[in-house]
């Protein structure tokens, strides 16, 4: 079994930091095992990349 992706079951995503960009001051990335965006909200600190659309989100959860 995929070891990545039972990691990524518990938020433990492995960011690949070899194509990691720059966007909006701080650097993003895509898990490898499961393409889920992610920030580095501290160096060598990954967490999943809050998404910034509201408007539309808002009409699902609100
Ligand atoms: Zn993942």
């Amino acid at each position: 079994m995929k070891v990545g992706l039972l990691a990524c079951a518990f938020g433990r995503h492995s960011v690949d930091v070899a194509n990691k960009r720059k966007a909006g001051g701080m650097h993003v990335g895509k898990c490898v095992c499961c393409k889920t965006p992610m920030e580095e909200i501290e160096p060598n600190v990954w967490d999943v990349l809050q998404v910034k659309d509201a408007g539309l989100g808002r009409r699902y959860f609100g």
